[in-house]
């Protein structure tokens, strides 16, 4: 572990020589990452070497690190920056000579764990000026105080905990060094067909406030637009590398509407075959629904959309902005517009009762939904990391156990320990069913949520809705992170 000043000594790069940079992203749901692109361009762009490290798809390179004067690990969800917490010492002893980095949006929240596992500059935000900002001053000599102080410092920042948010000049993501799209996750189509999927961002941030939102404590309201010819660009360049399909990783698709629907029709002019999907809020969806049918005739397939709950009263506590009745209009909504809603839940919270759940369950089905929501969502417990807004809660702040590093969150158990039995047997039963379909999967946590209560599950209704596109690595903030995830390291 070292700390600002015990580095190592700083190794003898020649003023010409490249200095090389290593930008590893430990899991991003099985996309080509953006955000090691756009740091790769801004770094590349800076006249560093760089190489890019995408361990959802290839093990580490002992070989590639040996030399690294900088690695710097790319925190874009929950899951990863378990992983990289599990993983730190590791890349500490293959990169002996590297001042080590943390970025994106679960990098700030964690910002003193990754600090005392030896990160000197722990960014989020709006990062990549301050990642060359540290990459030079590492570069140059400043010594470790004077790197650790550029991983603080580099322009306006929060108030604590590095976050940037001054608005930068997006560059267009070098994706060079990347796995290759078809190495990445593949759009499933319902007739059997599969397609290539690129993963491009319109905007990053979000100009909402929802309690349990892990993007609240880093944007604080605000969202920050990747230029439209920025991204239009990105995109080309994913269509000649393969890509059928894009899934816009945009918090909520949304937030500038204009912006996401001059985007996508310019993106359908120029690529007519390709299609795409993208998030966007159950209250986006009512406020703007002229531009649904722009967005199909673009070629949208799906929407997912983070519902949460069909209970109004954590829907208020969660600061959702909509209701259940919101959520069913939107369902009907989308069916007439003709494009597919894939709503995703936090299953599990500590007001969940055991009825709540199963009346979630029957929700799905009455709905026709159970097909257009994947398994995990059925198990998801709600995460309360660093910072959340959720702490503002008095019950809440009464509720948690002390902060747990290797969770990267404050854990929770339910008042009714019933609860948390259920969740476990339902995280269970999704993990073992792999190899079920949706509907099996369903009918398995219906029957377990009946028993919970000491009832007998009733038959389920025979339509349970049509197959949706999917992405074949589902959507999910947080999940315990597997034993070939951290075999990567
Ligand atoms: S949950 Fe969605 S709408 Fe709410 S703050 Fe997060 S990204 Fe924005």
């Amino acid at each position: 572990m070292y700390h600002a000043g015990e580095g190592p000594p700083a190794p003898a790069y020649g003023p010409d020589a490249p200095f090389p940079v290593v930008l590893v992203s430990p899991y991003e749901l099985g996309r080509q990452p953006f955000g090691l692109a756009e740091a790769a361009a801004w770094l590349r762009d800076a006249g560093f070497a760089v190489r890019c490290v995408d361990l959802s798809r290839e093990r580490l390179d002992p070989g590639a690190l040996h030399d690294a004067g900088l690695v710097a690990v790319h925190l874009a969800m929950h899951t990863a920056g378990r992983i990289a917490a599990a993983a730190f010492g590791r890349l500490r002893e293959l990169a002996p000579r590297a001042r080590l980095a943390v970025f994106g949006l679960y990098a700030p929240v964690n910002d003193a764990y990754f600090r005392e596992l030896g990160a000197e500059a722990v960014l989020g935000g709006e990062v990549e000026p301050a990642l060359v900002a540290f990459a030079q001053a590492c570069r140059y000599g400043t010594g470790p105080e004077g790197a650790a102080e550029a991983g603080r410092g580099g322009g306006e920042r929060g108030p604590e905990q590095g976050v940037r948010l001054d608005k930068i000049e997006f560059r267009v993501p070098d994706r060079s060094g990347l796995p290759p799209l078809p190495s990445y996750a593949r759009l499933e189509l319902p007739d059997g067909g599969e397609r290539i999927v690129g993963f491009a961002e319109a905007s990053r941030g979000c100009k909402h406030l929802c309690r349990h939102c892990p993007i609240v404590p880093v944007y604080d309201g605000r969202f920050r637009v990747v230029p439209r010819e920025v991204v239009l660009a990105d995109i080309r360049q994913q269509v000649a590398a393969g890509a059928e399909h894009v899934s816009f990783g945009d918090p909520d698709f949304f937030n500038g509407p204009t912006h996401a629907l001059r985007i996508v029709e310019a993106m359908h002019a120029e690529h007519p075959r390709l299609t795409f999907d993208a998030t966007i809020k159950v209250e986006h969806l009512l406020r703007h629904r002229p531009h649904l049918p722009p967005l199909r005739d673009a070629g949208c397939l799906f929407i997912t959309s983070a519902v949460e709950a069909v209970d109004d009263g954590l829907l208020a506590r969660l600061r959702k902005n909509h209701t259940t009745a919101d959520f069913e209009t939107a369902v009907t909504l989308m069916r007439e517009v003709g494009i597919a809603l894939a709503p995703t839940f936090v299953a599990f919270t500590p007001w969940t009762t055991l009825a709540g759940y199963r009346d979630l369950l029957e929700r799905i089905a009455t709905l026709g939904l159970v097909a257009s929501v994947p398994p995990v969502q059925l198990s998801i417990r709600l995460l309360i990391p660093d910072g959340s807004r959720l702490l503002e809660l008095p019950d809440v702040r009464e509720l948690v156990d002390p902060f747990d590093r290797s969770l990267l969150g404050w854990p929770w158990r339910h008042p009714d320990p019933r609860v948390d039995r259920l969740q476990a047997r339902i995280a269970d039963l999704v993990e073992s069913a792999s190899e079920q379909s949706r509907e099996e999967t369903f009918a398995g946590a219906w029957r377990l949520a009946h028993a919970a209560l000491g009832e007998s599950a009733p038959i389920l209704p025979r339509d349970l809705g049509d197959a949706i596109p999917r992405h074949s690595e589902p959507w999910y903030c947080c999940a315990e992170p597997t034993g070939e995830q951290l075999a990567g390291f």
